[in-house]
């Protein structure tokens, strides 16, 4: 009989005298956990099988469950901590590659953590936002270095396609078929009503969506899934995707049981199969390259349309932006280390790319350096988790901040990191129709709306605060910004003063 090494992550801890047997938890646990054990008469758990959703605990109407971390332990090791050990049985187990999903758990500097906002004191007063107007209004694309006039005077338009943003806040691509068709029209709908963006990802645009297409931002990346020129003219912009934070340097995969009907429909793909998209474009090997791409996009979309450029933050990231910068595109996206994903190898997602502040900071630094900073907007994720994030990410030289996960938050996701079994329990990612029914897209809608309008709120306050009335005015102006507990070198990268100078 073979030995399972493993022992499980979590308990399953059920007050006896509370539960009523109503089997709740039985029919919410799509991993099966709950089991009614009519010999007994009571419930019992699979605990073996339990990701930490806390979906049970949330809907058992008694308060009967808890979910605990177990306290059963390994010998102490520094080197060889409980979870090296077991990643080794499971790998020994299953000889394959370790799988995970959303963003890198693992601990490490947070620099969002270690930096401070200044606010107003004697001089330069604070400004009141409830009284006083505050611009949050952005705008994405290149901004044309001098005013030109016809041989009147008068001022010849020389702008580039832009995109309006009513705050700085855009959804990031997460593709129909990593998640539900709810968890899509929740995103399409808020964008809607905000005035702002969402994004396709590397799926398509599902028919039903197309209405929104002023809100979306369409994606082209290596697979090429979806991409045809309705899609092309269907998005008030074309993201082509290079590389991703969760997961730089190599493709995508969406296993062959999440491509149903709609999902094949979507992406142009037969029904069943996996949609695998290669790790690099395999028409892309030099800026020249880039450069061809984005100009067919915007050939191909009469030059209505701005083009991103999405990146994933590297070594040497500042200088493949400059490259980007020069390719023709609009705007550069650029995903951290710590950015979610549907589905990565554990071991990529945790030690692969660089955290989003230090890389936003060096690219920012580098284009203004080299005098081309308004030739291209920057747009950054990987972790924003709050409006003080995002403030910081715009005084740190960012126009506006992609969310994604803190999106999802906002829908029910409890992160238990298990998106790619397909078996999300809050209908987010998973394709199975009883699971996509519990996500109600008029109330994704409504909490995704809450949420942005909330941080709306902060942002302006603490802008106010520093006395600044515009995100134009608070776009790369690092002196708002002090690091706290940072070396001079992690200082010298943020461009930024330590708390006290
Ligand atoms: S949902 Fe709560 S009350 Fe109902 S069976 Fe489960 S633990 Fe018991
Ligand atoms: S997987 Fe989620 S729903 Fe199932 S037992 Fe664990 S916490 Fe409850
Ligand atoms: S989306 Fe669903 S499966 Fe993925 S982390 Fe969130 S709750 Fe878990």
């Amino acid at each position: 009989m073979a030995i399972d090494f493993l022992y499980p992550e979590y308990e399953v801890v059920r007050n006896k005298d509370r539960c009523i047997s109503c089997r709740v938890c039985e029919r919410q646990c799509a991993n099966e956990v709950h089991r009614f054990d009519p010999s007994f008469g009571y419930m019992t758990a699979d605990e073996s099988k339990c990701v930490c959703c806390h979906r049970c605990v949330a809907l058992c109407p008694t308060r009967a469950l808890k979910i605990v971390k177990t306290d059963h332990t390994f010998k102490e090791n520094a080197n060889w901590t409980g979870k090296a050990i077991s990643e080794v049985y499971r790998q020994a187990g299953t000889g394959g590659v370790l799988l995970s999903s959303m963003g890198n758990p693992e601990r490490g500097p947070i620099y969002w953590d270690k930096i401070l906002i200044n606010a107003s004191q004697v001089t330069n007063p604070s400004i009141d936002p409830l009284r006083e107007p505050m611009e949050t209004r952005t705008f994405l694309g290149k901004k044309p270095g001098r005013i030109e006039r016809d041989e009147e005077g008068r001022i010849r338009p020389n702008l580039s396609p832009q995109l309006k943003l009513n705050m700085p806040i855009l959804f990031s691509a997460m593709s129909y078929g990593s998640i539900s068709y709810n968890a899509h029209a929740s995103l399409a709908r808020a964008a809607k009503a905000l005035g702002t963006y969402y994004n396709t990802g590397e799926g398509g645009l599902h028919e039903d969506f197309y209405e929104y297409g002023p809100h979306t931002i369409v994606q082209v990346a290596s697979g090429r899934f979806g991409v045809h020129k309705d899609y092309l003219e269907a998005g008030a912009a074309i993201e082509i995707k290079m590389g991703q934070g969760a997961k730089p340097g190599i493709g995508g995969h969406l296993p062959g049981l999440k491509v149903g009907p709609d999902i094949s429909k979507t992406r142009m793909i037969p029904e069943g199969t996996d949609a695998i998209s290669p790790a690099p474009h395999h028409d892309i090997y030099s800026i020249e390259d880039l450069r061809q791409l984005v100009f067919s996009l915007k050939e191909a979309t009469a030059y209505k349309k701005p083009v991103l450029v999405k990146i994933a933050a590297v070594h040497n990231v500042a200088a493949i932006a400059s490259g980007v910068a020069r390719s023709g595109a609009d705007v550069i996206c650029i995903d951290g280390y710590r950015g979610g994903t549907g589905a990565a190898p554990t071991r990529i997602r945790d030690n692969v790319g660089i955290p989003i502040e230090l890389a936003l900071a060096a690219v920012d630094q580098r284009l203004r350096d080299e005098g081309i900073r308004d030739q291209v907007s920057v747009v950054v994720g990987g972790s924003i988790r709050n409006a003080a994030d995002l403030v910081k990410a715009i005084a740190l030289g960012a126009d506006a901040c992609y969310i994604a996960t803190s999106a999802l938050i906002a829908l029910g996701c409890h992160l238990c990191r298990s998106c790619q079994t397909g078996k999300c329990n809050w209908g987010i990612a998973t394709q199975r129709p009883e699971l996509v029914r519990r996500l109600n897209p008029d109330i994704g809608c409504e909490r995704l709306v809450n949420l942005v309008t909330a941080w709306d709120h902060e942002l302006k306050e603490m802008m106010g605060g520093m006395g600044i009335n515009s995100i134009e005015a608070l776009r790369g102006n690092r002196l708002m910004l002090r690091g706290l507990g940072l070396t001079d070198r992690e200082l010298k990268i943020l461009g930024i003063k330590h708390a006290g100078e």
